[in-house]
């Protein structure tokens, strides 16, 4: 199955994809994660695209469109993949259309107010990029992901300037991907307010599962 994963930061898309992809037995493919692991290893898309993303602001279509081009023509996305964080931007989803078919796009639908709240306290595993919140998903040991051992740090994008940025920019650039998918009748709407179990009750009602 062929999956987009459309919200703002801070919706539960990642989250919600470390579960889906036991479910819907297809990799779990966020472009925000390969820019992470491009800077942590300081390669030429790495310091290309670190001050983009630490400011909030979109890395250029052409980029990313060639990244996401590349990871679908590997063998395991044959039976699908959960896209998440891409496309941002229309012009991204009309390049995806030329090279996928996607079945179906979840919209993550949440106030600013739960953004807010998810973003001021999510960690992040540098190492497997699992999600943690200091509230709601700590990690047994403070600091120290449960599932590989590696350092659970705050994300520069998460720091109070770059996520009003990163809002401003999924309303004016992102946000217009809602009405683009379901006039292509393959937009699914979730709740994304409630706790992670929930919502994958409601993913896997949604989708047949
Ligand atoms: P995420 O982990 O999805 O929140 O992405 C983190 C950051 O990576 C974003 O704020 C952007 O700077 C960049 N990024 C991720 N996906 C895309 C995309 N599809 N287009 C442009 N920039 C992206």
């Amino acid at each position: 199955m062929k999956l987009i994963f459309l919200g703002p930061p801070g919706a539960g898309k990642g989250t919600l994809a470390a579960k889906a992809v036991d479910i819907v037995g297809v990799p779990h493919i966020s472009t925000g994660a390969i820019f992470r692991e491009a800077i942590a290893a300081k390669s030429e898309l790495g310091l290309k695209v670190k001050a983009i993303i630490d400011a909030g602001k979109l890395v250029d279509d052409d980029t990313t469109i060639a990244l996401v081009k590349e990871r679908l023509a590997q063998a395991d996305t044959q039976k699908g993949y959960i896209l998440d964080g891409f496309p941002r931007t229309i012009p991204q989803a009309q390049a995806l259309a030329g090279f996928s078919v996607v079945e179906k796009v979840i919209n993550f639908d949440i106030p600013d107010s739960g953004v807010l709240e998810r973003l001021g306290g999510r960690r992040v595993c540098r190492k497997c990029g699992f999600n943690f919140h200091i509230v709601f998903n700590k990690p047994t040991t403070e600091g120290v992901c449960d599932h590989c051992g590696g350092e659970v740090y705050t994300r520069d994008d998460d720091r109070p300037e770059a996520v009003q940025k990163r809002l401003e920019v999924y309303r004016a650039q992102t946000a217009p991907l809602i009405d683009y998918y379901r006039q292509q009748g393959v937009l699914l709407d979730i709740d994304a307010r409630p706790a992670v179990d929930e919502i994958v009750t409601e993913f896997k009602r949604s989708l047949g599962f």
